[in-house]
């Protein structure tokens, strides 16, 4: 398969306002110089606690939030360069599935208006019979009668209005789709509804996904590939059976032991004790150190590099 996506050495800070009036302005690092690529028809599993930058990197991606800097190439051409009319196509092929379809939804529309409303905007000279056929087909496609569309986001389970922000989010037949904590808000068993739903319209669509989560199990059964972010930058990345059967890095070791079972550390309960909390940042060096049950006095100096410690498992500590 084809490289379709390639983001190289994005970041995005942000000024942390707070501080502004009460000493000096505080930069935020959310995504810190990160590079990765996703091929045609692949997933790529972005996996990290809340505040890694998972999300951030989401939307600088899809220019949702502006990046301050790095590339992001879409089948070779930088988006970042565009303007807006410019982007204009690319923002049919890269579209985005938020983690609360409400997001998406707007509460006095019938869900057959908030699927009209993205198909119109790319394809303004569409006829009535064509969009009718086109909204019935989509409705179907993530399991619905075409008659729920005459419905409104309310009459719906949480499972069900994250359906339809899928359907939304293909209606406009996008290449790309960033997936946003997608099922972290629903049971368990609407969970497993919703990632069948979605490999299904990958493998139906030729989607590629990139897929955020803080859930390494949901990571597990999406991806093809797992990157693993910490405190802005992706530690870890491999394809997942690689991943599953030999991480590498501390904190991916420490996500690992957080899985409820079947655990695969044996270390679990060491690298439990005492690893603090992802505010605890180190300011020099690798930013894990204050956590790492690892750490050594070169972690607290020196940023440790990436390296390729297996063909293409690339990991980001000193330890390699
Ligand atoms: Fe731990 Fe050092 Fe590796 Fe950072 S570089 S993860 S502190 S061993």
């Amino acid at each position: 398969m084809s490289t379709l996506l390639e983001v190289k050495h994005l970041s995005k800070f942000y000024i942390n306002k707070k501080r502004i009036f009460g000493g000096t302005p505080e930069t935020v690092k959310a995504v810190n110089d990160i590079s990765f690529h996703v091929d045609e028809q692949e997933t790529l599993g972005i996996v990290g606690e809340s505040g890694c930058g998972k999300s951030t990197t989401g939307r600088a991606v899809l220019r949702l939030h502006e990046p301050t800097a790095g590339e992001v190439l879409f089948r070779g051409t930088n988006i970042l360069d565009l303007s807006e009319d410019e982007m204009r196509p690319y923002r049919q092929k890269m579209q985005m599935v938020f983690q609360n379809a409400n997001s998406c939804l707007d509460p006095r529309w019938t869900v057959e208006r908030s699927l009209a409303e993205p198909i119109l905007l790319h394809n303004p000279g569409i006829g009535k019979g064509e969009l009718d056929d086109k909204i019935d087909t989509i409705m179907e496609e993530v399991g619905f009668s075409p008659m729920y569309k005459k419905k409104y986001p309310h009459e719906f389970s949480g499972g069900q209005r994250q359906r339809i922000g899928i359907a939304k989010a293909i209606s406009v037949s996008p290449e790309f789709v960033v997936c946003d904590e997608p099922v972290s808000a629903l049971d368990v068993s609407v969970q497993a509804q919703v990632l069948n739903l979605m490999k299904r319209l990958k493998e139906e669509r030729k989607l590629s996904y990139l897929f955020i989560s803080h859930d390494l199990s949901v990571i597990r059964f999406i991806s093809d590939r797992v990157g693993v972010m910490y405190a802005g930058r992706i530690v870890e990345l491999a394809e997942t059976r690689e991943f599953f059967k030999n991480a590498l890095h501390p904190y991916s070791k420490v996500l690992m032991a957080a899985v409820p079972k079947p655990v695969i550390m044996e270390d679990k309960n060491a690298l439990y004790q005492g690893i603090g909390k992802i505010s605890e940042v180190s300011r020099s060096g690798c930013p894990f150190a204050t956590r790492c049950p690892h750490a050594m006095d070169i972690c607290r100096q020196q940023m440790p590099e990436e390296r390729e410690a297996a063909p293409g498992h690339k990991v980001m500590c000193h330890l390699y």
